[in-house]
């Protein structure tokens, strides 16, 4: 219904606000044993999963040390995720709260893994953004729902049985 002059996504025109994927922290100096431990406060935008979407970026604590050649990772995150009920469609806000407790082998054998299950560092780049996208899924339910005892949909009439008795309630199959 909106009559957008914001709609038109424009150009890039827009004052320098750095999109995603600009995320990467150098933990050169903290492996140097330059640093004990290298904090990174960030707000990070989640990108939409299976029709899960997350409207805010989320925030990311995180602390790291260089232990015994390991790259440890603590903190967390936070985000808001929203999504249809699985079970009766309405619109869900939900809150994720994913603990990080990670461990990173900085330097991977000299076989060059090409499994190395993560992307997430290179080098001494450590892609935040990717970090937090993928902790933020893995902390996701499996399945979002309004409440634990949601009724569902009639499957005749597809009324909300959350709302209401609908005709249909006494027809046994
Ligand atoms: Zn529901
Ligand atoms: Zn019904």
């Amino acid at each position: 219904m909106e009559k957008g002059s914001a709609g038109v996504a424009g150009p890039s025109s827009c004052d320098g606000f750095e999109m995603a994927r600009s995320h990467k922290v150098d933990i050169g100096g903290l492996m140097g044993g330059g640093r004990q431990v290298l904090v990174v406060d960030d707000l990070i935008p989640i990108e939409e999963f299976e029709g899960t979407r997350f409207p805010d970026p989320a925030v990311v604590h995180l602390e790291m040390r260089y232990i015994d050649h390991l790259l440890h990772i603590e903190g967390a995150i936070d985000v808001r995720a929203e999504g249809p009920c699985d079970s009766c469609l309405e619109d869900v806000v939900r809150s994720i709260h994913a603990d990080v407790d990670e461990r990173f082998d900085p330097h991977p054998g000299s076989e060059g893994d090409p499994f190395g299950e993560n992307n997430v560092l290179t080098g001494d780049r450590l892609d935040v953004a990717d970090l937090a996208q993928q902790l933020v899924l893995s902390a996701m339910p499996m399945g979002l729902r309004c409440k634990d005892d949601c009724k569902g949909l009639c499957g005749i009439c597809g009324a909300n049985k959350n709302t209401g008795e609908c005709t249909c309630a006494e027809v046994e199959s």
